[in-house]
């Protein structure tokens, strides 16, 4: 691990663009913390706040747990679908964040009758990005699935004869309409959790100890909303 980059004095919190981003907003500000630039705008990877010990860096969301994993952060926000494909090796979960709320489902052609092809025991084929997470749902409802793993616009995949079905997160539901997809399975709920760097929280618990229960305090007013 490099000491260099995250030195012992300053926090590092990983976040990813978008949702999650400006949801962690209101909650870094409930720590007396503002980021000082738009990560829509500037092409930085590393952000200021106006507290010079936190940076925020910008990474992929499903690249959070790994970067907080090896201590090149030491926190940051993910959501559950990308936890449970990481494993979560090496994190402490400490909050239910509450924020960037959404699912993960099945979804098939319109035209799809999926009830009956699980009935029937058919063999499906399932494209996703969540593959851990489709493979224990499927596993536990004893149906039998090829999983296709693709790493974006899923929805494309039972349009152009991929595949049979797709795993993926769905928030308004307003993308698988426009595809004329159907939702037919709801998997789970997904909401974000902080994840903390386990030798963080023991050698920088006097700074982040405050952001945490911050943190803590302003998700469960979220929750209350
Ligand atoms: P929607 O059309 O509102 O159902 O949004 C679905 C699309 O947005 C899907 O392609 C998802 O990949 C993405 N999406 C929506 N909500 C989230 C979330 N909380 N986390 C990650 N991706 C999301």
């Amino acid at each position: 691990m490099s000491t260099f980059s995250n030195p012992a004095n300053s926090l590092i919190l990983a976040l990813s663009k978008g949702r999650i981003f400006d949801d962690t907003m209101p909650l870094l500000a409930a720590a007396g913390i503002t980021v000082t630039e738009n990560p829509e705008t500037s092409r930085k990877l590393i952000l200021a706040t106006n507290d010079p010990h936190v940076r925020v860096i910008i990474v992929r969301a499903s690249d959070v747990p790994t970067y907080v994993q090896y201590g090149a952060a030491d926190f940051g926000v993910a959501g559950k679908d990308v936890l449970l494909e990481h494993g979560g090796e090496g994190l402490y979960q400490p909050i239910d964040l509450n924020i960037a709320k959404c699912r993960m489902s099945v979804a098939v052609n319109a035209g799809f009758d999926y009830d009956k092809a699980v009935r029937q025991g058919a063999r499906l084929r399932v494209a996703t990005k969540f593959v851990q997470t489709a493979r224990e749902h499927f596993a536990a409802k004893g149906v039998h699935v090829d999983l296709i793993k693709l790493y974006g616009s899923m929805e494309l995949a039972p349009l152009v004869g991929l595949s049979d079905a797709i795993v993926d997160v769905v928030s308004t539901g307003s993308t698988l309409r426009a595809n004329n997809l159907v939702e037919v399975e709801e998997i789970m709920d997904i909401s974000s959790r902080l994840v903390v760097n386990q030798a963080a929280l023991k050698l920088k618990r006097e700074r982040l100890q405050p952001i945490l229960e911050a943190f803590e305090r302003a998700s469960r007013l979220n929750n209350q909303a």
